[in-house]
């Protein structure tokens, strides 16, 4: 059985920085070598693989997915392995399933959903991306920016309330609007508890938003959508994060929930540390055009978009690969800061910098594998093939044992 392999004559696209002339060495399902080539012998006890000049990054990290081929997370939370079985078809290798508002009583059996999710993951034998917790958006919106949330469902995030999400284990990330009632206290209260807090769905103002970072939110969710907008009198939450120092901000490129100018605005203030591309995708990703829902509504998709009856987004159908491509294109960012935008910087807003998201030796090796025109060839999770293009198939055929 083997254990591991190399790759060579590849680019490696590593926190922003691209080592071409590059070489992988993979063992036991983890990075050991992960740089130039010229400065490592090629290993003789591993299958030798040859690149042929494509990009390698690390798996993609999305932290807003609302569910995908025909699921729906926050409707169907029994669905999430088999969602995630799919996902490295995108790139994807590690995920927060993200449930939209609903009923405060209802998320119990949702998170109890996930932890019995992550563990048949952690058991083995499961090849899907990786749940690394839910992403509750909601309940603690303002009404005034609902977007495709229930409105009356939206609740103040009081002890009691918070005290209802339980397993609280199973929430990794947060959404509110801190200016409602006790919502600087549930940051608080979250935060210290670890779960990463995060400003959205919200007409804060800028002293409101700097009181919620100074508490402990350490994101904001989808920049400048179902947000106060810019008002050159009246800066708003936008205009709030755009000149935080600190603040991380989720963002959809898919061209359509933000005008490409706009991504090349946060792009210029906030960098490739400060921005987390999310898809937001929801039910009827990787599926034909016509009806879905999200939650319990009905919505209309085409070619590039979700929408209510009345028009309002609801969610995108957009794969985090193909942000990656238009993040390129619409910021004039390189590949490798684009790749960082979807690997590094959503893992340090989980605090797993060093863990995932890298190439770093002893980083698990989910890798995402590039060609010239950033298009996804191959997809692995510890070490194994579990996507593979049809033209580099032959290549990673004899990888598909475990490692
Ligand atoms: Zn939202």
């Amino acid at each position: 059985m083997t254990t591991g392999f190399a790759l060579h004559s590849i680019s490696i696209y590593d926190r922003g920085t691209r080592i071409d002339d590059a070489l992988l060495v993979i063992r036991q399902g983890r990075i050991h070598y992960a740089g130039p080539r010229r400065e490592r012998e090629l290993p003789a006890d591993l299958p030798l693989i040859d690149g042929h000049g494509w990009g390698v990054s690390p798996g993609l990290i999305d932290l807003q997915f609302n569910g995908a081929y025909g699921h729906d997370f926050t409707r169907d939370p029994s669905s999430l392995l088999a969602v995630a079985r799919r996902l490295p078809e995108t790139g994807v290798t590690a995920f927060l399933p993200t449930f939209i508002t609903s009923p405060i009583d209802s998320y119990i059996e949702k998170l109890n959903r996930v932890r019995i999710a992550q563990q048949a993951q952690s058991q083995g034998g499961e090849t899907g991306a990786r749940i690394l917790g839910a992403h509750v958006e909601g309940p603690f919106l303002n009404p005034a920016k609902k977007g495709a949330h229930r409105q009356e469902w939206f609740i103040d995030p009081t002890l009691e309330a918070l005290e209802q999400l339980q397993p609280l284990e199973a929430v990794r990330l947060l959404t509110l609007a801190p200016e409602r009632a006790h919502g600087l206290q549930a940051v608080r209260w979250l935060s210290e508890r670890g779960v990463v807090v995060s400003i959205g769905h919200s007409a804060a103002g800028p002293q409101e938003t700097c009181a919620a970072v100074e508490a402990g939110a350490a994101l904001a969710t989808h920049l400048y959508n179902a947000m106060r907008p810019m008002d050159h009198r009246d800066p708003g939450l936008v205009g709030a994060l755009l000149v935080n120092d600190t603040i991380r901000c989720g963002l959809i490129v898919d061209g359509v929930h933000v005008h490409p100018l706009m991504v090349r605005l946060a792009y210029r203030l906030l960098g490739p540390e400060r921005i987390a591309l999310v898809t937001d995708a929801m039910a009827a990703m990787g599926m034909p055009s016509g009806e879905s829902l999200i939650g319990d509504q009905t919505v209309y998709v085409d070619e590039t978009s979700a929408r209510l009856a009345d028009g309002t987004l609801a969610g995108s159908i957009l794969r985090l690969d193909q942000a990656v491509r238009n993040m390129v294109a619409f910021s004039g960012c390189s590949p490798a800061q684009a790749l960082q935008m979807a690997t590094s910087t959503p893992a340090a807003v989980l605090g797993l910098e060093g863990e995932m998201g890298r190439l770093a030796p002893g980083c698990p090796a989910d890798l995402a594998i590039w060609d010239s025109s950033l298009h996804l060839q191959a997809t692995f999770m510890d070490g194994r093939p579990v996507y593979t293009a049809p033209a580099v198939q032959p290549l990673f055929a004899s990888l598909a044992s475990p490692v």
